[in-house]
């Protein structure tokens, strides 16, 4: 069994979080240790543990992290300045929490990627 992690409990509202947004496939929160201006995550509300676990049947709420990532840009004044999206897949891209989320890195100059 995938065992879930703290932002289970977010998305269920079980533990405290600043969401800025949820719907039936997704929730968006400030990350609590941000490395930007502005840093969301973007989660499915499914539990999937890392991008190697992603199915086709999951393209729907892969496809809704984006959608509201644009929106949260534009929300948060970043969209025509720019902004990163990353996702972390497992210990060489320092994955924390096995909960696949989007991260949504913005409101300064980012610099290179690495
Ligand atoms: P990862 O390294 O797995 O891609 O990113 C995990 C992110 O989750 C980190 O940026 C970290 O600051 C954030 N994070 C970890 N625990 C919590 C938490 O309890 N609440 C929130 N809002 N963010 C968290």
């Amino acid at each position: 069994m995938i065992e879930e992690t703290i932002f289970s409990k977010i998305i269920k509202h079980e533990t405290s979080a600043d969401v800025l947004y949820q719907d039936e496939l997704v929730t968006a929160f400030r990350d609590i240790f941000p490395k930007a201006p502005v840093h969301i995550l973007i989660v499915p509300n499914i539990l999937i543990s890392t991008v190697n676990e992603v199915k086709y049947e999951h393209e729907q709420i892969l496809g809704r992290m984006f959608t509201v990532a644009a929106k949260i840009a534009i929300e948060e004044n970043i969209k025509d300045d720019g902004y990163r999206l990353v996702v972390n897949c497992n210990k060489n891209a320092g994955q924390e929490i096995y909960h696949i989320h989007m991260h949504l890195l913005g409101g300064t100059l980012l610099g290179p990627m690495l």
